[in-house]
């Protein structure tokens, strides 16, 4: 019933087309568990590889959740786009270059990237919690708070155990400070977040921080560790990887989607808070709408 309610729905749906349109193998749809974790042996009766210390485990839901790495959908969206003759530059935007039109808006000219000017036509800027850079470019208000935190994934030997039970596990907050969300993946990987102690960001450290600085906290991915080994032996050896993001949380927890007020072609996408995944094709087709 949320102002929100039409974005999860109609992406949900999107992201099963995208999927099957560009052969996506991450992508599946998945039931939840809502797991309590114990602090004496004792294995969950509905899932056999929640086989430590289990206080209580139920089904949340059976198929109203889906899952996708991130990184196999974003490459894949970018190479579709390039069949189609897009090009990629990568590179750190520094600036805009603008000039007053005759009606007094204001026009972007070019993107300074690494020094040099691109000339743009339109320009979108959707660079998470960065985003905030717009207030400096372009004189628009972006009350964002970056919230950064740490996430692990373990590359275990147990594909088989999570193929045969595909459960995401939503778990309650435990004495480690941890309230995981654990997410198996098809390839056998299994993904946690939900690790406690993220750090809010506030606009001008997010100005002075580059993204690759954002490094994971080696003691949430140790609580992390501790939480999930305790509840499974999937959990038996150290996560493969350690990793941090920043979410991009406005100061009403909406995302921020239009042309950029008193420009002629500057828009601006962000502030997907927890869900910018979900959003993701939803809000490309609602921009790609707004600015083609
Ligand atoms: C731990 C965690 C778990 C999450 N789980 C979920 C989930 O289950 N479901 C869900 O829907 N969402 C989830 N999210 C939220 C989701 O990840 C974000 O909402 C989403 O990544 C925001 O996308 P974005 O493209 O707006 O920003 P980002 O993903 O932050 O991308 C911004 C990009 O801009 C680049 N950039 C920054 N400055 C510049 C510059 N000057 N020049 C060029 N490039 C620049 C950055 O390098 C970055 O690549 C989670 C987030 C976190 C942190």
């Amino acid at each position: 019933g949320s102002v929100t309610k039409d974005l999860h729905r109609k992406s949900f749906a999107m992201h099963e087309e995208l999927a099957a349109t560009l052969g996506l193998q991450s992508y599946r749809k998945i039931p939840v568990l809502s797991v309590a974790a114990g602090t004496q042996p004792k294995p969950a009766r509905n899932c056999s590889w929640l086989d430590g210390c289990i206080a209580s485990c139920s089904l949340m839901d059976k198929n109203l959740t889906a899952q996708v790495t991130p990184k196999e959908l974003t490459e894949a969206l970018v190479a579709a786009a390039v069949a189609k003759g897009a090009r990629v530059v990568i590179g750190r935007v520094e600036g805009l270059e603008t000039a007053q039109g005759p009606d007094g808006t204001v026009q972007v000219r070019a993107v300074v990237v690494d020094g040099k000017p691109m000339k743009a036509d339109k320009v979108v800027i959707a660079m998470g919690p960065w985003s905030v850079l717009a207030t400096d470019w372009l004189g628009l208000r972006v009350p964002m708070e970056g919230i950064w935190s740490t996430s692990v994934v373990y590359q275990h030997s147990g594909t088989d155990r999570t193929k045969e039970e595909p459960y995401a596990l939503f778990c309650q907050e435990d004495d480690n400070g941890c309230h995981l969300e654990v997410y198996p993946r098809p390839n056998g990987e299994v993904y946690l977040c939900g690790i406690g102690g993220s750090k809010y960001t506030k606009p001008e450290e997010i100005k002075a921080l580059a993204p690759e600085a954002v490094l994971p906290n080696p003691k949430r991915a140790a609580a992390a560790h501790a939480s999930f080994s305790r509840m499974t032996s999937l959990g038996s050896q150290e996560p493969a990887k350690t990793q941090a993001c920043m979410r991009p949380c406005l100061q009403d927890g909406l995302p921020m989607m239009g042309r950029v007020p008193a420009t002629a072609n500057a828009y601006i996408a962000c502030g997907h808070n927890c869900w910018g995944i979900l959003w993701a094709p939803i809000s490309g087709l609602a921009m790609a709408e707004l600015v083609v």
